[in-house]
């Protein structure tokens, strides 16, 4: 398993960050797994670039037949574009928010295939994965309307999409968040709507025991210290409209493009 990370492994359940495949103009992006007594859930598995390495590493992992599930946090290109490939070479089921059902298909997926892209309801719900169970938790419209999030009890990590992104750091794992602050900052007053809706996240997974963080692009926020910086980071951060009401104006600027 040269290009994985081991993020927890207690010998019956790992938790992996597959390499980033990705190269040249893609933005960054973490495929995660998580493996329970042999089967396995993939998290926000990507384009097409990356699903040949991807689909040849699940294969030495814990072999294609026993991947369960394709999790799709959301709709972008980044984690939904190779979702045919990802149908047709294995048994998995894929999960996604129910509003992306009719929007997905318009990356081609097969008519044979297209009964296990499965559409989840905006409350989540718990799936079984080998003998546990993981939590699937509403993340809607950070950033995406119907954005779904996983927690994984057994290595207590919660897989959050796209919040708490960060981009053009080199390290894995988040040491000082006042200094990681910079490279969140931006995406996060742009991309998630309103502090509000952070606020009523971040007071949901206060009820959960969490160890780790792990985002979709990024830096792993790993220790209940750095997670609580970053509970009470976004709980205070003001983002979207709120911040960009102004913006509303007719432009005046010609545009030479
Ligand atoms: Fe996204």
């Amino acid at each position: 398993m040269e290009n994985s990370v081991v993020i927890f492994d207690d010998g019956n359940h790992k938790n992996l960050l597959l390499e980033d495949f990705g190269h040249g103009e893609m933005v960054q992006a973490n495929v995660h797994m998580i493996v329970d007594n042999g089967r396995g859930i993939i998290l926000d598995p990507g384009g097409h670039k990356v699903f040949k390495h991807l689909i040849s590493e699940v294969g030495k992992i814990i072999g294609v037949n026993n991947l369960d599930y394709i999790f799709l946090s959301h709709q972008d290109p980044d984690i939904v574009a190779a979702i045919n490939g990802w149908l047709m070479t294995t048994k998995a089921k894929a999960l996604s928010s129910k509003l992306w059902l009719r929007f997905i298909p318009h990356f081609g997926v097969d008519k044979f295939v297209i009964d296990r892209l499965i559409g989840l309801d905006d409350e989540g719900g718990i799936i079984k994965l080998g003998e546990t169970e993981l939590y699937i938790l509403p993340g809607h419209f950070m950033h995406s309307p119907g954005n779904l999030h996983v927690y994984d009890p057994v290595s207590k990590t919660l897989y959050s999409g796209d919040l708490g992104a960060s981009l053009g750091q080199d390290y894995i794992f988040v040491e000082d968040f006042d200094a990681h602050i910079q490279y969140m900052e931006g995406f996060h007053r742009r991309y998630i709507p309103t502090n509000k809706v952070l606020k009523a996240w971040v007071k949901m997974v206060r009820d959960l025991d969490i160890e780790t963080i792990a985002p979709q692009h990024g830096a792993i926020f790993k220790g209940k210290d750095i997670v609580n910086k970053f509970l009470d980071w976004l709980d205070d951060l003001q983002c979207g409209i709120d911040i960009m009401e102004d913006k509303f104006k007719i432009p005046n600027n010609k545009l030479e493009v």
